[in-house]
């Protein structure tokens, strides 16, 4: 292969593998990360500030995306947390009972339930506090993505194929899942600051409520809601215009929410 051509084959390579993976993209979790640290008490804060030192990006958008570069780093641990990414609750008429959606206490809801527990208990070692911080940072901005609470028949939207108008000729063939993980963002033409700035001036549409299980109930709702699944696989920019706003406040709700959690489980009253 010629040299221009080889690396042009290896830049595409690279281009490729950096795409977002089948979570909340990045930026979703780093925004939803970066508006709790708004809400954050100044004890909360510094205990964070103490936890996160020594991390390469010791900031709490730093950390926001470690749970899903487990499977690359931790591969055993990528796969024991593999399932408190998600709840299936769209066969559950969105109810939450952990009996029925949630054995073994592996979904979405009981793993920030569990690893909140861990992060408040300063008895525990200060390794195990940070690893549960990151938990809890990641898995909250997962369960606001309203195909992480989705459905189990279609594996949260991974399995409807969609294509959407993303500036290209073709449009960007993905699947509801990822659209909604990342493509309804990527599409708005911002960069990290300008979302950033974007979302500070939302309005909260959402109520900021405690409880995980809640949170998951409405995310359900969102992914069930009439022409969140669209009747064709070809999709226009009206679907991204109608459906972006809810994700976005999605995310400002997940930002508040992870604030709240965050200033109660490190009280410095303890
Ligand atoms: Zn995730």
């Amino acid at each position: 292969m010629p040299r221009t051509a080889l690396r042009l084959f290896l830049a595409l390579g690279l281009a490729l593998c950096t795409l977002p993976a089948a979570a909340w993209g990045p930026l979703g979790h780093r925004l939803v990360a970066a508006l709790a640290w708004d809400e954050l008490d100044p004890a909360a804060r510094a205990e964070i500030t103490t936890l996160l030192a020594g991390e390469p990006d010791p900031t709490l958008p730093g950390i926001a995306t470690w749970a899903d570069e487990l499977r690359a780093n931790d591969p055993d641990l990528g796969r024991r947390s593999a399932p408190w990414h998600y709840v299936n609750l769209g066969e559950m008429d969105c109810a939450y009972d952990a009996a029925l959606a949630c054995s073994g206490g592996d979904c979405v809801v009981e793993a920030i339930r569990a690893q909140s527990a861990i992060l408040g208990d300063r008895s525990r070692p200060r390794a195990e506090r940070l690893q549960a911080l990151k938990f809890v940072v990641h898995f909250t901005g997962d369960i606001h993505q309203p195909m992480h609470a989705g459905n189990a028949h279609d594996r949260g939207g991974n399995d409807v194929q969609v294509n959407w108008p993303d500036g290209s000729a073709d449009g960007k063939g993905g699947n509801l899942h990822s659209l909604w993980d990342s493509g309804l963002f990527n599409t708005a033409g911002l960069d990290e600051d300008q979302w950033l700035a974007r979302l500070r001036g939302l309005p909260l549409a959402v109520p900021v409520v405690a409880d995980p299980a809640r949170w998951a109930e409405h995310s359900c709702s969102v992914a069930m809601r009439d022409g969140v699944y669209p009747p064709r696989a070809k999709l226009g920019t009206d679907y991204l215009q109608s459906w972006r706003p809810v994700a976005e406040a999605q995310v400002r709700a997940g930002g508040s929410r992870l604030a709240m959690l965050l200033n109660r489980v490190l009280d410095a009253r303890d």
